[in-house]
């Protein structure tokens, strides 16, 4: 589909360029890439009164569309990949939750044939080597020490397609692990930890880089007790994941966190299950029954927050019009900073010449009106 589609001209939009947004300004598609100019038979697109934003990068999404990327067949997976598509999502690095690890390792060889294809940009390993105390909905008794050895052989099993590893570092291995995930080049993100404050910071040292879906399944921040969550913060390694859907994060913990850590700092995540783009129902999140009511997922048992159904044109909407944050800061956190992150900024993630054409078009309103993936409308304006 993509490849050599068509040049097109779109113009008349704001369009937000990582040096700041041009009003009346144009995008040039040719052959699935941003050009510089365009063929004086172009036909051209007018799209006054919108936006045209980079494609949204999500580095920490489980599934979307019915599918999980957990346990879901390629068929599956491509679906949910879709379904974010039509969100705005035109990267994506798949979300494992805990699970065997032999079944952990049998998805990763599958996801990392879609990674080879071009439909994911990496793999995300969340669990099995996280904190009982911090457990979310990962299954306890799947749980293990982040043993080095053991840690290898899941990024092993990726063949080369392993982005991200989160994993509680106060655990015994923690360090070590930190250190061999930061050798291979995969990230080592912070969370579903218990870890003191110093605990965090002696992570940041050997390594670690990330902080999974900061505030959740990490102590809350004390004055006497700052845990993880200010050691994160004030550490200028470290990007924070933020979940912006209302249900994680009270807006007044969003801002604190937007603010400390600042735009380039921040990288918007869904960690959205089957359910998104879905409905309400039942589902399965790994081995855990899972109810999503009112688009708000819970486990069964023991009713913890169970990921969520967000897409990131909710989220990036949610961000400008109830947090007012700056668009452009908005981009480079939904965008910029998660293709960096995932090693693909060189191709996605800012409107460039010779980068992909991958691009969402909002209305005045902040609401999705097209997608573009490699030149090809997902979503049609
Ligand atoms: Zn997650």
């Amino acid at each position: 589909m993509a490849g050599r589609a068509a040049s097109k001209i779109l113009s008349g939009a704001r369009v937000v360029l990582p040096t700041g947004t041009v009003e009346n300004g144009r995008v040039i598609v040719e052959g699935g890439r941003i050009a510089g100019a365009a063929p004086a038979d172009a036909p051209s697109l007018d799209l006054s009164g919108h936006w045209i934003v980079p494609g949204f990068v999500d580095m920490h999404v489980h599934g979307g569309g019915g599918a999980s990327f957990t346990s879901g067949t390629a068929e599956d997976v491509l679906r949910g990949v879709q379904t974010h598509r039509e969100h705005g999502t035109t990267t994506i690095a798949a979300s494992t939750v805990t699970g065997e690890m032999d079944v952990l390792a049998r998805q990763a060889a599958l996801l990392s044939e879609l990674v080879q294809q071009g439909d994911l940009a990496g793999i995300h390993f969340e669990g099995p080597f996280i904190s009982p105390c911090r457990k979310g909905a990962h299954s306890e008794d799947l749980l293990r020490d982040p043993d080095p050895a053991e840690v290898r052989k899941l990024v092993d099993a990726a063949h080369g397609t392993a982005k991200m590893v989160t994993l509680a570092t106060e655990l015994p291995g923690g360090i070590d692990s930190v250190r061999l995930l930061a050798e291979h080049g995969v990230i080592a993100a912070i969370g579903h930890t218990d870890a003191t404050y110093e605990q965090t910071v002696e992570a940041i040292d050997a390594g670690a880089s990330v902080a999974t879906h900061l505030y959740n399944a990490m102590p809350a921040l004390g004055h006497r007790t700052p845990g993880p969550i200010a050691a994160l913060l004030e550490d200028e390694r470290i990007t924070v994941e933020l979940i912006n859907d209302g249900t994680h994060l009270h807006p007044a913990a969003l801002e604190l966190a937007y603010h400390r850590a600042g735009a380039a700092r921040v990288a918007f995540i869904t960690d959205a299950m089957d359910a998104a783009g879905f409905g309400d129902g039942m589902y399965d999140l790994g081995p855990l029954a899972v109810e999503v009511k009112d688009g708000v997922a819970r486990l069964v048992e023991g009713g913890s927050i169970a990921g969520s159904t967000l897409t990131l044109d909710t989220a990036f909407k949610r961000a400008v019009t109830v947090d007012r944050l700056p668009v452009e800061d908005v981009v480079r956190s939904i965008s910029a900073n998660p293709a960096r992150l995932l090693g693909v900024y060189d191709r996605v993630g800012s409107l460039e010449p010779g980068k992909d054409a991958d691009l969402v078009v909002l209305d005045a309103g902040f609401t999705l009106k097209g997608v573009m993936r490699k030149g090809a409308w997902v979503i049609e304006p």
